[in-house]
């Protein structure tokens, strides 16, 4: 398998961000990231000027974030954009898929801060929505946004901790929407940046609020490809949709630590798949975890619910009775509690 790690979500001068996309692009590359996707809210105007493709070794992928109000919706492949329907959810859904647009709900669990943006969250309200692919189940800008409860805390975390928000991890309750729906169809995980990179002025001091080239360095979504990236970008693409769409992926949090490596299949005697696929159960089916930092907690979920955990970095794990399982990773520092790291898409072993 072939490992590409990408930044999702991502505002550019088009909407709210404060760069243009090659600006973007020129620092998605310096970070090292193997492909980005710019998500504007409600344009499509920098794929219409065909700022999508290769800069570099970075494949930009620009897509749109849909609906301005409430329900937010990441979506790419869209022949045409698709108009707001803050409050009919399903019928943006709708529309993406009709076009053969695949689609994520952006941030479903954001709650906001009282002293960013004057308090404004834009969650998602209606959970009996179908058709939809995958879901942002760990953004950061949404999580950085709610943890603020104190200017002190904002200053401090801003100048000295800056990951310290994302140890909280992906939102308890989205977890169990998203294990709750997995028992029933295949959904999707990605995570997201949300970059802006807002202009900031505080008195004579002025700077960026989380620059691009640091987020790059945050949560990525890293794909797994049974092929090379394509030389041709509207291969090399159609490559990184299909695999976020399938959840061959897994969501990292880098600045806690480098992901790349990590591993989560399941295998029998003829045949091993990998995360975001199906395998059929037998008396020989196992999971093989890998995690590429030894100081790992790795936990194994079945059905929404935590069957195993251990301090070992990679483990053989014998699978009884089929189930949806995933696995997190938490990072144990020297000092202090294990921080969230990683999280797997399913296997669904039927
Ligand atoms: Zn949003
Ligand atoms: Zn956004």
């Amino acid at each position: 398998m072939y490992e590409y790690i990408g930044s999702l979500h991502i505002h550019s001068r088009f909407s709210d961000g404060s760069a243009s996309i090659p600006e973007i692009a020129y620092e998605a590359e310096k970070a090292g990231m193997d492909f980005i996707c710019i998500t504007d809210h409600q344009t499509l105007e920098g794929k219409e000027q065909g700022l999508d493709g290769w800069y570099g070794k970075t494949l930009v992928i620009i897509g749109a974030e849909l609906n301005r109000k409430r329900n937010h919706y990441l979506a790419f492949n869209l022949k045409e954009l698709v108009e707001d329907t803050s409050d009919n959810p399903q019928q943006t859904i709708s529309q993406v898929k009709n076009q053969g647009g695949i689609g994520f709900l952006a941030h479903p669990c954001e709650k906001g801060s009282p002293l960013i943006m004057q308090g404004q969250s834009f969650p998602w309200t209606d959970w009996q929505v179908e058709g939809f692919d995958g879901i942002e189940l760990w953004n950061f800008c949404s999580q950085w946004r709610e943890q603020a409860c104190s200017r002190l805390k904002l200053f401090y975390w801003y100048f000295f901790n800056r990951s310290a928000p994302l140890s909280s991890g992906a939102p308890e309750e989205l977890l169990q929407k998203w294990d709750e729906w997995t028992q029933k169809r295949r959904i999707s995980a990605i995570g997201g940046t949300d970059a802006h990179a807002f202009p900031l002025q505080y008195g004579p001091l002025r700077g960026i609020f989380l620059p691009y080239p640091y987020l790059f360095r945050t949560i990525n979504t890293h794909i797994l490809l049974s092929q090379k990236m394509q030389a041709e970008s509207a291969l090399a693409q159609a490559q990184v949709l299909k695999a976020l769409q399938k959840g061959s992926a897994f969501i990292a949090n880098n600045a806690v630590s480098p992901a790349q490596g990590f591993v989560f299949s399941a295998f029998n005697r003829n045949r091993e798949v990998g995360m975001g696929e199906e395998i059929n159960h037998d008396s020989a089916l196992s999971l093989k975890i890998s995690s590429p930092n030894p100081r790992s907690r790795i936990r194994i979920i079945k059905n929404g619910k935590l069957v195993y955990t251990t301090n070992k970095s990679s483990l053989i794990f014998k699978v009884l009775k089929p189930g949806v399982f995933r696995v997190e990773v938490y990072y144990r520092p020297r000092v202090g509690r294990p921080r969230p790291w990683i999280y797997s898409n399913p296997i669904y072993v039927r």
